[in-house]
């Protein structure tokens, strides 16, 4: 077996804002596996945090502004990705918002406007990205975007971001619809509750963690390592048959259908 799986291979990662990041596990499990990778931040208050982490993959590595909401900011980034590698293979989509507040009551509660930026922030936005990616990926290529089991079932709290997420899986599987004859592939990762900046703004999260740990079949939560894998796994030869999924990494808290702590 070929000890670098993704050698020879260019991707491009949205969504670090720190080490927490489940975009720098992946990120991090994709270089080691030999990709040679381009980063996005989002605004200059994570420029430099992000700066730093990246120069670890050499100061060569392309570091690009990006608000995913802004089509000319994406066109500029996939424009600059074109040139710098030649061609991309790797895609990971790994970021989402919503507001505070639409993350703390009552669902019935969303804001017209908290609705709308969720789903562009969360969903839409892969669609923008993959748009774009496509016809870089000459020689096919693999997607891979983060997403949530409040998807699929009422995750108390999760609120919008539930069904931004559940936008995301469906476009997914339009995607990958779309883009499998051209041999892209496109999955999510449902990943287990992560202690990042971006979950600790989901009101009641802690609880959240050690609900999983008590009641998921391996009885623990997720490493950042684990998805990290996983990542490397969809990017690579052993998922060349799979597209249009969504893979829990959960310790395999989703086949739960009873509580028992
Ligand atoms: P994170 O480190 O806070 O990453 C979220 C990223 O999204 C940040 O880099 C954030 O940048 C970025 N982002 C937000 N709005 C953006 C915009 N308009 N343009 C560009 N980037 C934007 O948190 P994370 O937990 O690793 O989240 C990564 C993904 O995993 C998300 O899709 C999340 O829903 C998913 N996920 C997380 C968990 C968990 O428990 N942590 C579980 C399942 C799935 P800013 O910091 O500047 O906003």
């Amino acid at each position: 077996m070929n000890a670098k799986p993704l050698s020879g291979k260019f991707g491009i990662v949205f969504g670090v804002a720190n080490k927490r990041s489940i975009a720098w596990a992946i990120a991090q499990a994709w270089h080691e596996a030999g990709a040679k990778l381009a980063f996005t931040y989002q605004g200059e208050r994570l420029k430099e945090n992000v700066e730093e982490l990246v120069s670890m993959f050499g100061s060569d590595t392309l570091l690009i502004p990006c608000d995913v909401t802004k089509d000319e900011e994406l066109d500029t980034v996939f424009k600059k990705v074109g040139e710098a590698f030649g061609k991309l293979d790797l895609l990971l989509h790994s970021v989402a918002f919503a507001p505070k507040e639409a993350l703390e009551g009552e669902f019935v509660n969303t804001t017209r406007e908290a609705f709308r930026l969720s789903h562009d922030v969360s969903a839409y936005s892969l669609v923008a990205m993959a748009r774009r990616a496509a016809p870089l990926m000459k020689d096919g290529g693999s997607m891979v975007a983060m997403t949530y089991y409040g998807s699929v079932k009422v995750v108390p709290h999760y609120n919008v971001m539930g069904v931004a997420k559940a936008s995301l899986e469906a476009s997914v599987r339009y995607l990958a619809f779309d883009l499998g004859p051209k041999k892209i592939r496109v999955n999510a990762i449902s990943a287990g509750p992560v202690n990042t900046l971006a979950a600790r703004g989901i009101s009641g999260f802690t609880q959240m963690l050690k609900h999983y740990e008590t009641n998921s079949p391996l009885r623990r939560n997720v490493e950042t390592s684990e998805l990290g894998a996983t990542g490397v796994f969809l990017a690579g030869d052993g998922a060349t048959a799979i597209t249009g999924q969504v893979l829990y990494v959960d310790c395999g808290y989703e086949i739960m259908g009873m509580s028992i702590g």
